[in-house]
Formats: C-alpha cells, structure tokens, sequence
C-alpha cells in the first residue's frame, strides 16, 4: 500500500493536497482490500488515484481598462465508474491542478456516498473574482465556458458551484452554454430558481451539514440545540450552516473570511446573519464591517504567519470550518481538544490538516469528514438534474425531506461500514470504505478499459 501512495508522490511531486487526500483513503482502505483480494486484483485503488482525463486551456478575456488577461482554466474528469462528472469549479488564485485533483478525487466518493448515481470531477481557473466588476466576471465566465462546453454535458459532465462561483457565475456560464448549443438542459447545477434551478440548492450544504451533525450528536442522545457553535468562512457553507444552526436553536458565534474572523459573543441571530448576506452576497465586503456595526462583536485580523488561529481557542460546543482546505492545524486542533468541544463537523472540503485530523481521531470527539458531512449540496444537485431530466420542478418540503433522508442515510453507512471493520464510530474511515467499495465493484463491473 505505500508503495501505491509513493508512485502516486513520484509521478506528480508538486501536489501535496492531493497526496494528503490519497493518503487518508489508502489508509483506510486497508482492511476492505484484505477482505476483498479481487480489488487487488484488478488494481481497483490504482486505477481511482489516476483522473481519467485532464483538461487544461487558455481562458482570454478583456479587463474594465481595456487590458487583454490571461488565466488558466481546467477541468479534471476523475472517475464516472457510478455516473457522469459530477462535481463544482472553483475560482480562486491558488487553483492549480494538484487542488483540483484531490478536490475532484474526494468529490468521486462524496458523490458515491450521496446514493445518486453521479462520477466525480472538479474544475475552474485561477482567476480571482475578488474586486472584479459584474461586466470583467461575466467576460471571463463567458470565456471560460466557451472552451469547456466541448467538454461538458447534462449526461457527460455536470459542473455547479465552489469557492468563487456562485449563482451569478453559473448565470453568465449556463448563458454561454445556452448560445453555443443552443439548447436548454441541465448542463450546470445551481442554475437560479425559475430557470431550472431547484428549491434549497443554494442552502443545501449548509443545511445539510447540520443535518448530519444532528445526526451524529441523536446518537449520542444529544442534539444541536443549545449548543454554542464555532463556524469559519462566510461564504454560502458559512451562511446556510449559521441559518440552519439557528433554526434548531444553536447559537453560532463566529464567522471569518481570508482577513480574519469576528466572534460576537451574544451570538449571530437571524438579523445579523440577513447582515452578512447581504454584505458578502451583494456588496462583497469584509467581515470587519460586522464588528463595526455591530458591538457585541469582536473583529481579529489574521496575523502573516500566524502559529495558530484564535477562532479555533474560542470555548464552545462545536466547530463547523466552512472556508477552504487545511485551515485548522494541529495546533488549533490541540485548542479544539484542550476546550472539549463535542463534534467538529467539516462543511468545508479537508479542511483539516493531516496531523490536525489524526489528533482530533484520537481524541473523543465526534468528527465528520467534509465527503460526508458536506455532501448535502452536491446531492442536491442530483436533485436538481433529476428535476431537469423530468422536465419539472419539486417543492422545498420534498427538496428538503429528501435531503435529510440522504444525509440520515450517510450518516447510517458511515456507521456501519465503520463498525464492520473493527473501527468503531469512525466516520473518516466509514465514509472512505462504503464509498470505495461501491466505485470499486462498478469498476470491476465494467472491464479494464
Ligand atoms: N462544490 C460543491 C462540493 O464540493 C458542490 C458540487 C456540485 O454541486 O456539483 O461538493
């Protein structure tokens, strides 16, 4: 087994996000391909680690001065072993391919965790849409799109949303796709309500995460409510985690962006939160604004080079990071642990660092990987493409019945593939085994090709 995950660092050296995301598979997977001699055989975990295709392009675009830029635009197509590509794209400076892999490579079995029948893949580019103007933003998307609709399809490859891209990106982009091919289909998710969006998408992963930590917490005989809650990011994951967090009586306290963090300490209410919407959503300020308007709230900039990040020594319940990968660090997870929090619950994706999660495994706190725990919006873009594949559309109480039932049903399979291979209330390694074992058997199933 590490001479898999060796190969893996020798063939790509300069990926260690994705090396970090092989690793905690590989480890887990350990007892399954013992068990099941014919993964070996067909060198199941081999094949997975390895994008069945890679596409890099050029992405020209016209600047507010009347520049030409140039970015770099990519979409890895991971695994369709269970389904088309399925999977966000990311606009963000530090988009490179090593971060589109791991995050393409997680997305195959959060996505085979969902129960719908969807591959994995992640694209996007390295622009930055920070302090860009809506006509430079809708230039490059449309730009953007024009290269990537020859590789994309309602039952071919399916991107939606991550950092950067929200429902304006999709708009500008399903735009494109509509005047290239000139057909209405499903090819995005996260499309607006009315134009073949679906109800709840857009606080699907919020919601969702929530749902799963109540789950986590029922089975201890415990619940949310009343619980003081940590929360980083503030962006879609942040906002809906915070709304929904509100609606089953918790009391979040804190949100962040790349600047740094505010910790309102009567903690964040439904006005406040309208507050943080409307200024990240529509007139994309910082976070710092909130301290200024409100007092109750502190505002801490992020040091350069910072050893640990205060939002994690703040006391509370439980710790929901929802910004990008590897915020917490051991450190943080050592404040995590000192302050008893009960459940750390990943909205964002790995946003743990290697050494943070194994501390917090060791510990007793109950801690859901981002594959599980973050699934709920990715699934409700399954729902969202069987809503466009039916030519209709569901109501919010059928959207969010069955985004429950979904994340229960995770919840339950983390559980128990966990349990079946001696570890016990794992979530890490109960996500990793049941979806490994269902994109192993469809890999089988389907020949070496
Ligand atoms: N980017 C989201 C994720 O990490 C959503 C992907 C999707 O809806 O396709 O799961």
């Amino acid at each position: 087994m590490s001479d898999i995950l060796e190969n893996v660092k020798k063939r790509d050296p300069h990926e260690p996000e994705f090396h970090q995301a092989a690793e905690e598979v590989i480890d887990s997977i350990g007892p399954v391909l013992e068990k099941h001699p014919e993964f070996r055989k067909h060198k199941v975990l081999e094949r997975l680690l390895e994008p069945e295709r890679q596409i890099s392009f050029k992405v020209s675009w016209v600047d507010d001065q009347g520049e030409v830029q140039v970015n770099r635009g990519y979409r890895v197509q991971m695994n369709s072993a269970i389904g088309p590509y399925k999977g966000g794209l990311r606009f963000h400076p530090s988009v490179y391919p090593g971060i589109l892999k791991f995050l393409a490579f997680e997305q195959t079995f959060k996505n085979a965790l969902t129960g719908l029948p969807m591959g994995g893949g992640k694209g996007g580019s390295d622009f930055n849409p920070k302090g860009k103007s809506d006509g430079e933003v809708m230039r490059f998307c449309q730009n953007f799109f024009m290269e990537l609709n020859r590789h994309v399809g309602h039952r071919i490859d399916v991107p939606a949303g991550d950092i950067g891209v929200g429902s304006r990106e999709i708009g500008y982009m399903f735009g494109t796709y509509k005047k290239l091919s000139n057909e209405f289909t499903g090819v995005l998710t996260g499309k607006g309500v009315g134009w073949g969006g679906s109800l709840l998408r857009t606080e699907a992963t919020g919601y969702g995460l929530v749902y799963f930590s109540e789950n986590m917490l029922n089975h201890i005989n415990d619940s949310v409510k009343g619980k003081t809650c940590l929360v980083s990011g503030s962006g879609n994951v942040a906002q809906h985690t915070v709304e929904k967090l509100l609606h089953m009586g918790a009391k979040p306290i804190s949100v962040s962006d790349s600047s740094g963090f505010i910790y309102d300490e009567e903690g964040i209410d439904e006005d406040k939160l309208a507050y943080i919407k409307e200024l990240k959503n529509v007139k994309r300020g910082r976070i710092k604004e909130y301290a200024e308007k409100y007092s109750s709230a502190k505002y801490f900039a992020s040091e350069k080079d910072q050893s640990s990040n205060p939002l994690w020594d703040i006391k509370a319940d439980c710790a929901f990071p929802c910004a990008t990968q590897n915020e917490v660090n051991a450190k943080d997870a050592e404040n995590l642990v000192k302050n008893k929090v009960v459940l750390i619950g990943e909205g964002a994706n790995m946003p743990l660092e290697a050494d943070a999660a194994k501390i917090v495994i060791d510990s007793d706190i109950l801690y859901s990987p981002g594959k599980a725990s973050n699934a709920g919006g990715v699934a409700t873009s399954g729902i969202e493409m069987m809503q466009n594949y039916m030519g209709s559309y569901w109501s919010k109480e059928q959207v969010d019945k069955k985004l429950q039932e979904i994340m229960k049903e995770i919840h339950t399979n983390c559980l128990q593939a966990s349990e079946e291979y001696g570890f016990k209330n794992d979530y890490v390694k109960g996500a990793n085994i049941y979806s490994f074992k269902k994109v192993a058997r469809a890999t089988i199933a389907q020949g070496i090709i």
